[in-house]
């Protein structure tokens, strides 16, 4: 155990020397060293960036996605290890998300979201991989445009997400599946689109937004521990999933 703390302690001294953020911001490690492939979970949002909120303003996606962050970094630790992009409530650049997520070697990148929409039916699960842009302005489904820093910027890793393009969707279809099953939050889709937290990970990777806050059906799923850890055992059978089929492909 001793020596499993001094790995951590490593990790965590690189990470903060190699990608020079604030000591508020480094990434975490749990689970075991050698447990097993790097997943690396991004909690959407932070600090300053709320993200969406339901009319009172108490429910906070950036909240609700740190929420589901923490509960899914524990379902997968016995069997691999985890790297949470965010661990508090603060601001982080989609850049350093994608960095952390390499600098780290993940074999899989899972950016947690919960959306709202002002359409009162709007609604379900929605799960993004990773498609070049078109011509046509980009919008997630819940209305969200590309920020304007991340448009005009060189992103250094640009559109390395399309040699995973495969996998991406591999694991889309699995996550379909298995939140499809728990028939918690319902309709279960699947889209693809140029989003940029996705388009420079070195990794197969998807963006989830696990309903919306704004629907109180969704809500009532989402503020609830027995809601979030439903969606994540799901989340987390997925994961299992698609490492067990890569092994059986081997
Ligand atoms: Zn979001």
């Amino acid at each position: 155990m001793r020596s499993n703390c001094r790995r951590h302690i490593i990790l965590i001294l690189a990470a903060l020397g190699c990608l020079g953020s604030p000591a508020t911001s480094f990434p975490i490690v749990s689970g075991h060293w050698d447990a097993g492939p790097v997943i690396v979970i991004d909690p959407g949002h932070g600090g300053y960036d709320n993200g969406a909120s339901e009319k009172s303003g108490e429910i906070r996606e950036k909240d609700v996605s740190l929420n589901l962050a923490r509960i899914l970094s524990q379902s997968l630790s016995p069997d691999f290890q985890v790297i949470l992009t965010r661990t508090g409530d603060y601001q982080l650049d989609i850049l350093e998300r994608t960095a952390t997520a390499n600098h780290f070697r993940g074999k899989l990148f899972i950016s947690l979201h919960a959306g709202g929409s002002f359409q009162h039916q709007a609604g379900g699960i929605s799960i993004w991989h990773y498609a070049s842009p078109t011509n046509v302005p980009f919008r997630t489904n819940s209305g969200t445009k590309l920020p304007e820093t991340v448009k005009n910027r060189k992103i250094p890793w640009r559109d390395i997400q399309t040699i995973h393009a495969a996998s991406s969707r591999r694991f889309a279809r699995l996550l379909h599946a298995r939140l499809t099953e728990t028939a918690l939050i319902t309709p279960v889709r699947i889209h693809s689109g140029p989003l940029p937290v996705l388009e420079g990970a070195d990794m197969p990777a998807v963006l989830i937004e696990t309903g919306y806050i704004s629907r109180p059906a969704d809500l009532l799923i989402l503020q609830h521990a027995d809601g979030l850890s439903g969606l994540t055992d799901a989340i987390a059978r997925a994961v299992k999933d698609f490492f067990l089929k890569n092994q059986a492909q081997k």
